[in-house]
């Protein structure tokens, strides 16, 4: 269902389509379900105090999980992707931040293409190429980093973004 609401390519991992969609995982959830039927009754439980536990045990889940590093490395911190208040995703969107999509180095291991060449300017294709290197988003990426006061970095650039759909 994440891969669905994220528009994401099956070879995506779970964890990261989770994150991607803002889905927390179906156990988890499960888990804060349960804790707030058994405070209730007498004494209800606090939505607001489970929510964070759920938050704290997805974070830690996304931490260490084994796969999914390149859509760590654009986002680290859950809650502040899925609480941001700009910025819905779509198909390119979670292309870029899949690492699964239109990027030679993808295309190539998908056997979808016999090269990882960059349709731009021939180095190496990758979402990290297209970030950083490749002339072809020079403009872009100067907009953003106006907009940011800073070079574009895996580590900021989702928060740029969604800086610069809230301006
Ligand atoms: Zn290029």
């Amino acid at each position: 269902m994440a891969l669905r609401v994220a528009s994401a390519y099956r070879t995506v991992s779970t964890e990261a389509a989770l994150v991607i969609a803002g889905m927390i995982p179906i156990d988890i959830l499960a888990e804060e379900r349960r804790e707030l039927a058994k405070a209730g009754g007498a004494r209800e439980g606090n939505p607001k105090v489970e929510r964070k536990k759920t938050m704290r045990k997805w974070q830690q889940r996304w931490d260490t999980a084994d796969c999914g590093e390149w859509t760590r490395s654009l986002i680290g911190d859950i809650e502040t992707w899925t609480g941001r208040k700009f910025g819905g995703i779509n198909y390119f969107v979670t292309q870029f931040l899949s690492g699964h999509g239109s990027f030679g180095n993808f295309l190539e291991r998908i056997k979808k293409r016999d090269n990882n060449k960059c349709i731009y300017c021939d180095e190496i294709d990758s979402p990290q190429h297209m970030l950083r290197e490749c002339q072809r988003w020079a403009e872009q990426r100067r907009t953003m980093e106006e907009e940011i006061g800073e070079s574009v970095t895996t580590e900021n650039v989702v928060k740029g973004a969604l800086q610069t759909a809230k301006s």
